[in-house]
């Protein structure tokens, strides 16, 4: 550890992330670079989130190699037996909104009393957890909060109090295909059915969308605003949050942007940390490596989204029929009544030209060779991942930004088709064979086009790489008292 004089310790930046996997990722790399650029950090992770990472992933390990470098843990005051599924995230959330506040400031507080770094001079809360801006002013700290989803989601959200002011909101009438008039830079693709899945409800008092409007208001409070894209992917929106959140830094895509400066830093390829809270099966790189180049679409719907029997069977039929062949994620806790088990009709059904795992190393799998499509629920990291090495996406968003992100996919950038409420085997068979025959070279070369994209902006000179320098030096003026 460093025996620096105390004025010429590096900042001490606390990170704080939303206990879910899309949140962990995340803000896990953006850990790691703060580290790769000198900087101290706490990661301040749930006791559950942290004992699954340790049983996982290979944070523990890899991370040691930054000595400034410490895990800090809390409870998320829920019982050990509680499942913390995907259909309890509220249930989760209100209990670290409730239980983290005072404990947040203690270990802010606590930091004071070491000698070999400072005290927390930063904290960088996930967009979500307001209640980090109330912790962080009582101790008398900065804040700069780290939103997890894309520009184009997060202006969505942004802009619902001016939908329901305009009143598009609550809907009028079923028809989901009208236009969103007021959500400025969409008006051209934005229908009803695009918006957050939050605007479905037809009561303005419903508790999840006033915790979103509340939410996403509380994030202009912070010192700045961090999203993991890049300027080139979404620039117009950009362009539109900065109206609201000049303090703006965009530095993704972070999981290429970890793998660039790894590189630039260490002059290995081979350093990457895994962040994964589920056990890997890496028996799908083996069976992808005996499948013919981009012949392979690779299913998976991330980390929350549940399915009903009745919709994995649609899916099973869909890609059976489409003669293609598939990788397809169920994780065990996916489906309600099937307790991890695959029934045998599912199991030998997609034999012949499938493969069935419950997590598989996804950044791995859509960069092998023989992929060539991902159906995906478009959550903004599967999204990210899809995109950095040009693979086409079918999205069939459940909830949350994906509705936003699939229509970003289809209609802006190009890089697939959207699927949005409809699961049905022949919608299904036909998407994945338009995918992977009749549109696969217009599709591969828009895909490919925004990969070369998303690489440049992490190139030493590239936005991202810039703005990230931006963030660091802004962190180390707040020691000084000198945040702008
Ligand atoms: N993921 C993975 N293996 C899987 C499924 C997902 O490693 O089998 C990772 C994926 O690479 C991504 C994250 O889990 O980084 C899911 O995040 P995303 O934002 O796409 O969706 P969420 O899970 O938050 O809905």
């Amino acid at each position: 550890m460093d025996d620096q004089e105390p004025e010429l310790l590096p900042p001490h930046v606390l990170i704080f992330p939303f206990p879910a996997q899309g949140h962990v990722n995340c803000m896990l790399k953006l850990a790691e670079l703060l580290c790769l650029a000198g900087l101290h950090v706490t990661l301040l992770l749930t006791h559950h989130t942290h004992n699954r990472l340790l049983r996982y992933a290979n944070v523990l390990s890899s991370f040691s190699r930054y000595p400034g470098f410490r895990f800090e843990t809390i409870s998320d005051g829920l019982p050990s037996e509680h499942p913390r599924s995907s259909d309890q995230l509220s249930e989760l959330f209100d209990s670290i909104k409730h239980t983290s506040k005072p404990l947040l400031k203690e270990i802010m507080l606590s930091t004071r009393h070491h000698g070999e770094r400072r005290p927390v001079t930063c904290v960088i809360a996930d967009g979500i957890l307001g209640f980090a801006m109330d912790a962080a002013e009582e101790v008398g700290v900065p804040i700069i909060y780290f939103r997890t989803i894309g520009a184009c989601a997060f202006w969505a959200f942004f802009c619902i109090p001016r939908l329901i002011e305009a009143g598009e909101l609550p809907f009028k009438g079923n028809e989901m295909d009208e236009a969103i008039e007021n959500v400025p830079g969409m008006e051209d693709y934005l229908r009803r059915r695009d918006l957050p899945s939050f605007c479905r409800v037809g009561d303005l008092a419903d508790p999840v969308l006033r915790l979103v409007i509340d939410e996403t208001q509380n994030t202009t409070r912070g010192q700045a605003l961090i999203l993991n894209t890049f300027e080139d992917l979404e620039g117009p929106i950009l362009a539109h949050i900065r109206t609201r959140c000049p303090k703006l830094y965009t530095i993704g895509p972070l999981h290429l942007h970890v793998k660039t400066r790894l590189i630039q830093e260490t002059k290995s390829s081979s350093l990457n940390s895994t962040t994964c809270l589920w056990e890997q099966d890496r028996s799908c790189l083996t069976w992808l490596d005996s499948q013919p180049l981009k012949s392979v679409i690779y299913v998976s719907f991330g980390s929350i989204t549940p399915m009903t029997k009745d919709q994995v069977m649609e899916f099973c039929h869909g890609l059976v029929n489409s003669g293609k062949r598939f990788l397809w994620v169920i994780r065990p806790d996916s489906v309600k009544g099937w307790e991890g088990q695959i029934p045998a009709e599912v199991r030998e059904g997609t034999k012949e030209r499938g493969y069935i795992v419950g997590w598989a190393p996804q950044e791995e799998v859509l960069a092998h060779q023989a992929v060539g499509g991902f159906l995906t629920h478009s959550g903004w990291n599967s999204t990210l991942e899809s995109m950095v090495v040009g693979v086409p996406m079918i999205c069939w968003p459940y909830f949350g930004d994906q509705q936003v992100n699939s229509r970003f996919v289809s209609e802006v950038w190009k890089l697939g088709l959207d699927m949005k409420d409809t699961c049905d085997r022949v919608v299904v068979e036909k998407m994945v064979r338009d995918l992977m025959e009749k549109r696969r070279d217009e599709s591969i070369l828009s895909a490919d086009q925004m990969g070369k994209m998303a690489r440049e902006s992490v190139r030493e000179g590239g936005s991202s790489y810039s703005n990230l320098d931006r963030l660091i030096d802004d962190i180390r003026l707040m020691i000084m008292g000198g945040e702008k």
